[in-house]
This record gives C-alpha cells, sequence and structure tokens, in this order.
C-alpha cells in the first residue's frame, strides 16, 4: 500500500479519542436545524486547534462555517462537507454526528500528511439539513464557489455512494375564499377548502400521464376550522420531484396549473409559495469509484452498489455546480430505517465508532489521491461536464 495513505490512517488512528469524543458528544448533545451552536463550537475549535482558519456565520447562518487549512500556494481545493443536526423528539435518528466526526477526522489527516504538495483542504459546516437546508443560502451567496471537488460522508445501512437523487420543488398552495354561516347563508361563502380538494383530485388525473420516477405528494396543512363556517382559507403543502431538474420544471408547472384550474373552478384565489428547491444529484462516476475503492483501501470489506431508490437532498444542489460525492458507511443493520430509535443507539455503538473511522481514513484518502495527482481530477471534471450537458439532451 501507498506509504502516505498508512500515514494518513495512522493520523486518523492517533486521534481516534478526539475524533469519537466529537461523534459521543454531538450525539449526546442534540441540537435542532439552525440552533446547533455546541457542535459548531467543538468542530471549529478542534479544527482551529490543527491550524485551520476558521470562520463562522457564512449567509447569514449562524451555525454554518468554513475551516480552511492552506498548504503552500495553489494546488486544489478539496471541500469536505458536513452537517450536525439532529431531529426533533428523535435526537441523532440521521447519524449526522458520525459525519461531523469522521469528516473533522479526514481534514485533520489530511493537513498533517501534506508535506510540501501545494492544496486546500477547506471543511464547511453546514446547518439544518433535515429543515431549512443550509447549504441553499450558501450556495447562494458563493460559499462553495472556489472548490473544485465537494466530499460528505453519511452513516447507512450499507456502505455504498449515492448514485442518484431526485430533484424536488417543496410547494404551499394557499385558496382564500370567502366565509359565511354554512347552513344559514352556505350562497354568500367561497370555499378555500373546495380550491384544495379540487386541486388534489386534478392532481391524481395528472399522476396518470407522468414519467414513472415522479412522485407527487402532498397533505392539507390548513382545511378550515369548524364545519359550520365556510372555510375562507384553506392550504397545502406539496413535495413535487422527479429523477432530473429538467423534466421536473414540466410538472411543476402542470401541477401549478392544477391548481390554477381548482381556484378558477371554484372562485377562490390562489398564492403558490416555493418553499424550497433541490436539484438532482449529478452523479460522476469517476468520483464515486475513487470514493469505493478508497472505502476498500482503508479497510471496509463490503460495499454494495449505489441506491436505486432515494429521496432528495439539498448536497444535490451542490453537485448541480461542482463535482461531489457522499459516501454512506455501514453502522446499522442492512434494512434498518433512518430517522429511527435504532439509528440513534447505533450512534454511539462500537459500529458506530468503527464507521466514523473508516470514513475518515476513506476521505483523506480521496482527498489524497485528488492533490497528489491532477489528471484525477481532470478526469472527474470532465465527466461531470458531461454528465451534466446530457441531463438537458433529450
Ligand atoms: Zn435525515
Ligand atoms: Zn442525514
Amino acid at each position: 500500500m501507498n506509504t502516505t495513505k498508512e500515514k494518513l490512517y495512522r493520523t486518523v488512528d492517533d486521534l481516534r479519542e478526539t475524533i469519537l469524543a466529537i461523534n459521543d458528544f454531538i450525539h449526546d448533545h442534540p441540537e435542532l436545524g439552525n440552533e446547533e451552536f455546541q457542535a459548531v463550537e467543538l468542530l471549529t475549535h478542534t479544527l482551529a486547534n490543527h491550524g485551520f482558519q476558521v470562520e463562522t456565520g457564512l449567509a447569514g447562518l449562524e451555525t454554518a462555517f468554513s475551516a480552511i487549512y492552506q498548504n503552500r500556494q495553489g494546488g486544489p481545493v478539496i471541500g469536505l462537507l458536513c452537517e450536525y443536526d439532529a431531529l426533533e423528539g428523535l435526537g441523532h435518528g440521521c447519524g449526522h454526528n458520525l459525519q461531523a466526526a469522521s469528516i473533522t477526522g479526514a481534514a485533520i489527516a489530511l493537513a498533517r500528511n501534506l508535506g510540501d504538495i501545494p492544496a486546500t483542504i477547506a471543511v464547511y459546516g453546514t446547518p439544518a439539513e433535515e429543515t431549512t437546508s443550509g447549504k441553499l443560502p450558501m450556495i447562494k451567496a458563493g460559499v462553495f464557489d472556489q472548490l473544485d471537488v465537494a466530499l460528505m460522508m453519511h452513516g447507512g445501512d450499507r456502505t455504498t455512494v449515492d448514485g442518484k437523487s431526485l430533484a424536488m420543488n417543496m410547494v404551499e398552495f394557499v385558496f382564500e375564499g370567502k366565509a359565511a354561516h354554512a347552513a344559514v347563508a352556505p350562497e354568500k361563502g367561497i370555499s378555500a377548502l373546495d380550491g384544495v380538494l379540487m386541486m388534489f383530485n386534478a392532481i391524481e388525473y395528472l399522476r396518470e400521464h407522468v414519467r414513472t420516477d415522479v412522485r407527487i405528494h402532498g397533505v392539507i396543512t390548513d382545511g378550515g376550522v369548524v364545519p359550520n363556517i365556510v372555510p375562507d382559507r384553506a392550504a397545502a403543502q406539496f413535495y413535487i420531484r422527479a429523477a432530473d431538474r429538467p423534466y421536473l420544471d414540466t410538472v411543476v408547472e402542470r401541477v401549478y396549473n392544477a391548481a390554477r384550474g381548482a381556484a378558477l373552478a371554484t372562485g377562490t384565489q390562489l398564492s403558490i409559495n416555493e418553499l424550497k428547491t433541490c436539484e438532482n444529484k449529478i452523479n460522476v462516476e469517476t468520483l464515486n469509484k475513487l470514493m469505493l475503492e478508497n472505502a476498500r483501501e482503508a479497510g471496509i470489506q463490503e460495499i454494495s452498489p449505489p441506491r436505486t431508490s432515494t429521496g432528495s437532498t439539498d448536497f444535490a444542489n451542490v453537485t448541480y455546480r461542482i463535482p461531489g460525492a457522499c459516501l454512506r458507511v455501514q453502522f446499522v443493520p442492512f434494512g434498518t430505517s433512518s430517522h429511527s430509535k435504532e439509528w440513534v443507539a447505533a450512534g454511539l455503538s462500537d459500529e458506530g465508532h468503527a464507521a466514523v473511522l473508516l470514513a475518515a481514513k476513506s476521505l483523506a484518502g480521496v482527498g489524497y489521491d485528488l492533490i497528489v495527482d491532477p489528471s484525477v481530477l481532470s478526469e472527474i471534471k470532465e465527466d461531470f461536464h458531461k454528465a451534466k450537458e446530457a441531463l438537458f439532451v433529450s
């Protein structure tokens, strides 16, 4: 094996206590999105102690941070992104404690072993993945623009890379009508709830005539107050998803038309509020391959092919702009659902600890390969551009 890789792995082993202490502390102090103050304090403090230049409060987000280690002038800029938010009422049911710990470990291991090779290791703390998606304002503010590549890890029920994710629009539809006594003067009322129900029905008809990768799911968030008042306000929230952004845009427009038609039919006023947009992940095969090779080299034996059924993630918006990949590292038995008590418990288990250290070694290895051989990075960039262009050709 490559001697520098052995050095990287040894550094991770030497840092074992520090890395696992981060994992355990964040696990035991779960903080909700945009409130991850203790996690950020610990991560930035640790990285600053190892020579990283820390900045907090990026893109107007109090719990976003960057920690940059520049080794000489020039060279590639390797982005290592981590999340650290927990789930309400559950704690670390998505395993983001593993992520924060292993990314920090990988970053320090790389920084310590660069020697004379010019490169920049850029760690970004990205808050509120589960709720408001901190990466979105960070992208808008250009925070990731100088990166050559963005790497992430996530715990999982198998070790693999994320092959794809669905593009998604999260939208709120608000219908306004006119209140009236439902028995005495229904003719004076306009039911906003009718608008919502009509919209749901129109979407059911639409569903048959879209591609099979499309997912449209909605709930009524406001359906009126009591039956004897004609509801003057009603609202629904929908997630509309598809495998790629160009097709999704056409579906979203058709869903909007279903809502507009429902408003026209019921005489209600409609407002459409776009809450959040995720892109589909751009899949860079060469980078995925490099991730899995390094996972194997670091000592992970069982590796599965990329997941075929996925939801949506704000990391996809990063990969829409720069080449990126997320390594999933197994720490729960196959088939164990995320956002569960089982995931919370496994975060402190021996398997959880092993996953953190193996992920740190794997990602440090990937970073090292990208830094020492410029041809690897240029091939990845070429693949990225090809994959992105292919999206818009149909
Ligand atoms: Zn989650
Ligand atoms: Zn997660």
